[in-house]
C-alpha cells in the first residue's frame, strides 16, 4: 500500500486534500493492525518499506547551488531529515542505499506537460487521428507517466486537459495505483473573448480543484506554428484578476509576440512559448518575475516525429524556423534576466524526453548549473511551493534523482544519463 505524502498543488497555504479525504482501505496500515493480523513475511515487507532510508551518493548537488562530496541522505515518510558527511545521527535501523556511483540532484520539475496525451495505434494511424474516450485517456496517461519518471521528473504541471482528467490522474498517482509524478492541474484551457466569460470559466476550474488557469491567447500548436493573437488583453486581465483575488495561478500560451505582450501586462504568472518578444516586454518580464516557458524543444520533437504525425515538407520548414526564432528570443531573455522554468509541452510520443529542454537553455546562454535551476528551484518558485521541491535539504520532499557524471558543469548527464529516481521517499525507477 502507498503512503500518501503527496504534494498536493494548490495555492498558499498549500493544501493536503489527500489526507483529509482518505480513502478507507488505502494508506498506511496502523502498527497496531501490523502485528496483530499479518504474516509474518507481510509484516517485514511493510516494516521494511516503512524504515528510514540513508542514501550514500559521491556527489550532491542540493538546488540551492551547494556540491558536496561523499554525502548521505536520509529520507523517512517521504520527506528528507538530514543531509550529512557524517553517520553521526542516522537511526540504525535504516535501510542503506549505496549510490556512490552517481550524483544526486533534487527531483526535476517538467512545468508544461499534456500527461493524458497517449497516442494507441490501434485507435489511429496518426497520433492526431485517435478517437479516445476521456475514460480510457486516464488509464492510458499511466504509461506517459512511468516514461515522466524515468527522465528524472518528480513533479509536472499539466496545462490542459479535457473533463478534468488530469485531475483523475493525478489523484490515482497520489493514491499510489499507478507511479507518476505529482501533478498541478489546470483543466482545460481558456479562450474566452470577454472579460465576464473569462471571469466565468476561471471560477468553473477553480471550483473543480485546479490551482492553474492555462489560458490559449494565440493559435499555434503541433504543425501550425501561427502567432495569430486569439484573446484580447482585457479577457487575459479579467483572467489574472479572478484567480489571483483566491490565490491561484495563470498561465497564458501565445505563439507570437503580441500575446505574450499583452500576457505580461495582464499580470500572467508564466508564458508559455513565445518568439520575437520586443526587449521592453522581455525587461517587463525580468521586472515582474513573470517566468518564462518558452518549449524550444517541443518542436525539435515534432520534426523528429514527423512521419508519426505525417508532417508536410511546409509544416517541417515552419517548425524549423520557429526553433531558431524561439532560440533567439532566449538568448535575449537570458541577457535580460528573464527567469526561464524548463516545460517539454510533451505530448503523445514525447514523454521520456522531457528534459532535452535544458539543451536548449544551456545553447541560449545558461550554464549547466543555471539550467538545473530552471528545473528545480525556478520552478519550485513558480508554483509556489520553494520550501517543499527543487532542493534536497531537510525538511523537503523526497524527491531524488540520481544520474551519471556531474550535470552542474555538463549538462547532458541529466538529460541522458538518469539511473536511479525517488518519488515520495520510494524508489519509482532503475536503469
Ligand atoms: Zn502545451
Amino acid at each position: 500500500m502507498t503512503r500518501r505524502t503527496a504534494l498536493t498543488p494548490s495555492p498558499q497555504p498549500i493544501r493536503q486534500p489527500f489526507l483529509s479525504r482518505d480513502r478507507k482501505g488505502v494508506g498506511q496500515p496502523r502498527p497496531q493492525a501490523i502485528t496483530s493480523s499479518c504474516l509474518l513475511l507481510v509484516c517485514l515487507a511493510t516494516f521494511a518499506s516503512a524504515a528510514p532510508k540513508a542514501l550514500l551518493f559521491g556527489k550532491l548537488w542540493d538546488g540551492a547551488g551547494k556540491v558536496t562530496n561523499n554525502a548521505i541522505v536520509v529520507v523517512d515518510g517521504g520527506r528528507i531529515t538530514q543531509v550529512s558527511t557524517s553517520k553521526s545521527g542516522i537511526p540504525r535501523n535504516a535501510e542503506w542505499i549505496d549510490l556512490r556511483r552517481f550524483s544526486a540532484l533534487p527531483g526535476l520539475i517538467d512545468a508544461h506537460t499534456h500527461i493524458t496525451y497517449y497516442w494507441e495505434p490501434k485507435l489511429g494511424k496518426t497520433p492526431l487521428s485517435q478517437k479516445i474516450h476521456p475514460a480510457a485517456k486516464v488509464h492510458l496517461a499511466a504509461e506517459n507517466a512511468r516514461l515522466t519518471l524515468s527522465s528524472g521528473v518528480t513533479t509536472i504541471r499539466n496545462l490542459h486537459a479535457a473533463a478534468d482528467t488530469d485531475i483523475a490522474v493525478r489523484d490515482l498517482i497520489d493514491h499510489g495505483f499507478f507511479p507518476g509524478p505529482r501533478l498541478f492541474t489546470a483543466g482545460q484551457g481558456l479562450s474566452a473573448k470577454t472579460p465576464a466569460d473569462m471571469e466565468a470559466l476561471v471560477k468553473q476550474r477553480i471550483k473543480a480543484g485546479h490551482p492553474w488557469i492555462k489560458i490559449f491567447a494565440s493559435k499555434g500548436g503541433f504543425d501550425s506554428v501561427d502567432t495569430e493573437q486569439t484573446v484580447p488583453f482585457e479577457a487575459m486581465q479579467a483572467a489574472v484578476e479572478a484567480a489571483h483575488a483566491v490565490g491561484h495561478k495563470v498561465a497564458i500560451h501565445s505563439y507570437g509576440p503580441s500575446g505574450v505582450r499583452d500576457a505580461a501586462r495582464a499580470g500572467a504568472d508564466s508564458i508559455e512559448h513565445g518568439i520575437d518578444i520586443d526587449d521592453e516586454t522581455l525587461r517587463l518580464m525580468a521586472q515582474r518575475k513573470i517566468y518564462w516557458v518558452p518549449t524550444i524543444d517541443h518542436n525539435r520533437y515534432y520534426m523528429d516525429a514527423r512521419h508519426e504525425y505525417g508532417f508536410t515538407d511546409e509544416a517541417m520548414a515552419n517548425l524549423r524556423q520557429y526553433v531558431e526564432k524561439n532560440l533567439e528570443t532566449a538568448r535575449r531573455a537570458v541577457k535580460a534576466g528573464v527567469k526561464l522554468v524548463m516545460g517539454s509541452d510533451a505530448v503523445y510520443t514525447m514523454f521520456g524526453q522531457n528534459t532535452r529542454e535544458l539543451e536548449w537553455f544551456v545553447k541560449a546562454g545558461l550554464t549547466p548549473e543555471e539550467a538545473l535551476h530552471t528545473a528545480t528551484t525556478n520552478a519550485a518558485a513558480m508554483l509556489g511551493v520553494p520550501e517543499q521541491l527543487g532542493r534536497i535539504a531537510p525538511g523537503t520532499f523526497a524527491d531524488i534523482i540520481a544520474v551519471e557524471g556531474e550535470p552542474w558543469k555538463d549538462i547532458q548527464a541529466v538529460t541522458e544519463r538518469v539511473r536511479w529516481v525517488m518519488k515520495d521517499g520510494e524508489v519509482v525507477f532503475r536503469r
